[in-house]
């Protein structure tokens, strides 16, 4: 395809990763970001997000197999390595560690089934309720630094990265599209990538986009989540421990060492979709609920006895749903809008860029789940 240019707003996973992939492709490509890239209040900041096969929808344990390999590209060009090993263990009845299994093993991903009483002694940390879900090849990627590296492999292929630049409206011209920026700016390109993540519910109303759509995408449900980091009761075990998912009907955590956030000296523990949910990022206030700290405190007391149970660090961070949990990557005049949140994109972010070029460019599609029709409307 001949070159193109493109404005990607926004400069988290998605947008670092769209801006790497197309600036490789030889496109002209210009970040626009309202703060800077991985900024705190972004869903992309700090060092820890789970890498992980299991799923029990064999549908995403492809996925993670087709981008797996982007991460390795990423850490060659950066020299840099951006998931650490570590592996992770999956428990508690409703995580369904057997189907789990049974999923792997027909994606031929290594793994194995321990009894609680086997695991128990092989991660003296953690009580488990059930049967166990070991596989090795999950781990930690650095999210912060993820987002570093493909921008650098942006800029490296003649990408221009713009921070502080806020992003008002975008309208139709004659050639594509300009930018407008808060403060009066204008920038102007043949085509938009958005990946604005929280913040994408106030801005589709901005941007010069069909009706039918902006009536087509799934409700976006942006939550403000909390996370907490508890010491290591043996700093020499800080090394052992792996990622951990658990669900009961009480409560779903998933937890991981937290890594540079977390002075390397404590693993870090979430209830997934514990946090308050909002119409949009400009919603958030960095607080934490003191309920939902308490029911994160009481899990740590009753299942992970390797921690002390009190939190010296805590955070936020968003997450960006929708209904069914799907990432919405689709477009339509030029305009291509990518969302892989829903608590679980990170790991996607090479695939989520390639996929996000392929369709910017026309020069290939996405999974059908991750069009806007697949929401139930045709566009
Ligand atoms: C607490 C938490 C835990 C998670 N855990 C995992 C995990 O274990 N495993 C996993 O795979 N995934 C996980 N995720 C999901 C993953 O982090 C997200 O999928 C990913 O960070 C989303 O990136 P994004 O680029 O879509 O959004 P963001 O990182 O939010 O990036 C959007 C960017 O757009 C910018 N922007 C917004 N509006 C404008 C504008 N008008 N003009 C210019 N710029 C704008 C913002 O400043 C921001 O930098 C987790 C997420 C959270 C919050």
């Amino acid at each position: 395809m001949k070159p193109s240019s493109f404005l990607v707003i926004g400069a988290g996973l998605a947008g670092a990763a769209t801006a790497w992939r197309l600036a490789q492709r030889g496109h002209d490509v210009t970040v626009l970001e309202r703060s800077e890239p991985a900024n705190e209040m972004s869903s992309s900041h700090g060092s820890a997000r789970i890498f992980r096969y299991a799923y029990a929808d064999p549908f995403y344990v492809g996925l993670v197999k087709r981008t797996r390999p982007g991460w390795d590209e990423l850490e060659r060009a950066a020299a840099q390595t951006l998931i650490s090993s570590g592996g992770c263990v999956d428990f508690g009845a409703l995580r369904d560690p057997v189907g789990l299994a049974g999923v792997l093993e027909a994606q031929g991903v290594e793994h194995q089934l321990l009894s609680s009483t086997e695991a128990a002694a092989r991660w003296p940390g953690i009580a488990f309720d059930s049967p166990v879900l070991w596989h090795e090849a999950a781990g930690v990627i650095d999210a912060e630094s993820s987002v570093h590296a493909m921008l650098a492999q942006a800029v490296a292929h003649g990408a221009r990265v713009r921070s502080d630049w806020t992003v008002a409206r975008v309208e139709k011209t004659a050639h594509g599209y300009r930018a407008r920026s808060t403060s009066g700016d204008t920038v102007e390109a043949e085509r938009v990538v958005v990946a604005a993540g929280g913040w994408l519910p106030d801005l589709l109303s901005e941007i010069d986009l069909p009706q039918a759509f902006l009536e087509a995408l799934p409700t976006f449900t942006v939550r403000q989540e909390q996370a907490y980091h508890f010491p290591y009761a043996d700093s020499d075990a800080a090394g052992s421990w792996p990622t951990l998912i658990s669900k009961s009907d009480q409560i779903q955590v998933y937890g991981l060492p937290g890594g540079r956030d977390a002075d390397f000296r404590g693993q870090k523990i979430a209830e997934y979709n514990g946090g308050r949910a909002m119409p949009s990022a400009a919603h958030q206030d960095g607080r934490i609920d003191p309920r939902n700290r308490e029911r994160v405190v009481a899990y740590v007391k009753e299942f992970l006895p390797g921690l002390v149970p009190e939190p010296y660090a805590e955070t936020t961070c968003l997450f960006t749903n929708t209904p069914h949990e799907d990432f919405v990557i689709d477009g339509v005049d030029g305009i291509t809008i990518v969302s892989p949140c829903s608590g679980h994109g990170a790991k996607f972010a090479p695939l989520v860029g390639e996929f996000a070029a392929d369709l910017a460019t026309g020069e290939g599609g996405v999974p059908d789940r991750f069009l806007v029709a697949a929401s139930g409307v045709a566009a």
